[in-house]
């Protein structure tokens, strides 16, 4: 059966907009993605008729609530094919999951003289966590390497890890040069040296089906607002016996069995990392943009997304002077590249009066620019809405900057 496109984007209402008169192109899916009408009926639904905190009311309405946000637990849950919901953290989003792991984990786990594993195409988010907890802890932070296209130097990392490693952290797909890691692979080999890994999957949980159990993650990262759900709202996905043996990392309501002055107790999980009021309607609007997702066909999405991103790397390619930065063998859904000498913010700008939405800078990746000698790429990132038309009209955008730069 073929993928409908043009059926599914008529979910998004956003796609029919007009920039400066022309059609919206949006191809800035890695840093948002647009959000289909059933998510932004959860939300208006949400306030106009069960609105009410949760965990905490005997009346119907926070009862309600509650039930929609545990529901929503569940609904990630099996998203990410995890064992229990106890499992299953709601965070504001990847980085607030990251930091949520390095503090916690740190505090249990680092202490002076031990390592901690990134790699270089890491996104900032999943480097200052680290940094700030080696810094706090006297630890030691180590790179593993990437080649020039982009691929992880694997038997690098025999060399990194030791006696003293504690974690690796690294990302599923990277978000500036579309590199999907062996993260199974990465695993497996932390793993018989008895160091835990954090999986950055803010990109990942976009690339196809996901089983934690299957990949033995440790913990996994994930960004709602790059599913196609709302901001301000992510999970992490946790090990249950990994989970419990680390502190809270901020402490408030919902989060605590017993206060007192002398001492507090903390909640069970998952709650014990869920201080404070939480985005009970971003999660419930992240579970209704699963479900379309899931209805969609998440496989079927990679293969329209895969197939378009080798359509928009040949046709770009064919471009004289334009140079695609990341050339992984294995790679999804993003392309980053160069015009010529153009700097990517005038290609981008001139773009943007086409009506075509790229991202253009560091993405918050400065050490991959820092690889290749170069202060930014323009990056086009795709969706399972974007289509093969549009592709062209990138592609046509970019042939005329190039004329209008001589
Ligand atoms: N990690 C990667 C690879 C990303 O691409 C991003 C966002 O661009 C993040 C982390 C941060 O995600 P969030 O916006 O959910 O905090």
């Amino acid at each position: 059966m073929s993928f409908n496109v043009s059926k599914i984007r008529e979910d998004f209402p956003i796609l029919t907009q007009k920039v400066y008169g022309k059609p919206l192109v949006y191809f800035d899916n890695a840093a948002t993605t647009q959000k289909p009408q059933c998510v932004l009926d959860t939300i208006e639904y949400f306030h106009n008729k069960i609105n009410s905190n949760i965990h905490r009311g005997v009346h119907s309405l926070s009862v309600e609530s509650t039930e929609a946000y545990e529901q929503a637990r569940e609904t990630v849950r099996q998203f990410v094919n995890a064992k229990s919901t106890n499992e299953i953290i709601f965070t504001s989003g990847a980085t607030a999951s990251i930091n949520l792991v390095a503090f916690s984990f740190g505090e249990a786990f680092v202490g002076e003289g031990d390592e901690v594993i990134v790699s270089e195409m890491e996104h900032h988010s999943n480097i200052v966590p680290w940094q700030l907890l080696c810094e706090r802890k006297k630890a030691k932070l180590k790179v593993l390497p990437f080649d020039d296209n982009g691929d992880l130097i694997l038997e690098k990392l025999d060399e990194l890890l030791t006696s003293r490693t504690r974690i690796i952290a690294v990302n599923h797909v990277s978000n500036s040069l579309g590199t999907v890691n062996p993260i199974k692979q990465i695993i497996e080999k932390a793993h018989a040296h008895g160091v835990k890994v954090l999986i950055d999957g803010a990109q990942g949980a976009k690339h196809g089906i996901l089983d934690v159990q299957d990949l033995d993650a440790d913990f996994y990262a994930i960004s709602g607002h790059k599913i196609y759900g709302p901001t301000g709202i992510g999970a992490l996905y946790g090990k249950q016996e990994l989970l419990e043996q680390l502190p809270p990392w901020q402490g408030g309501g919902d989060m605590i069995a017993t206060v007192t002055f002398e001492k507090t107790t903390y909640n069970q999980l998952p709650f014990k990392f869920e201080a404070g009021t939480a985005n009970y309607i971003g999660a419930a609007a992240l579970a209704s943009a699963i479900k379309y997702y899931q209805r969609v066909g998440i496989e079927a999405a990679v293969e329209h997304e895969d197939s378009l991103l080798e359509y928009a790397t040949q046709s770009l390619q064919a471009i004289d002077g334009v140079r695609i930065i990341g050339t992984a063998k294995e790679k999804t859904s993003i392309i980053s590249f160069l015009v010529g000498d153009i700097h990517p913010y005038d290609t981008g700008m001139i773009l943007d009066k086409m009506g075509i939405a790229v991202r253009t800078g560091t993405h918050c990746t400065e050490p991959v620019m820092a690889h290749f000698g170069i202060d930014g790429t323009v990056r086009a990132s795709l969706a399972f809405y974007n289509t093969k038309e549009e592709v062209d009209m990138l592609v046509g955008g970019v042939k005329r900057v190039k004329q209008m730069f001589g």
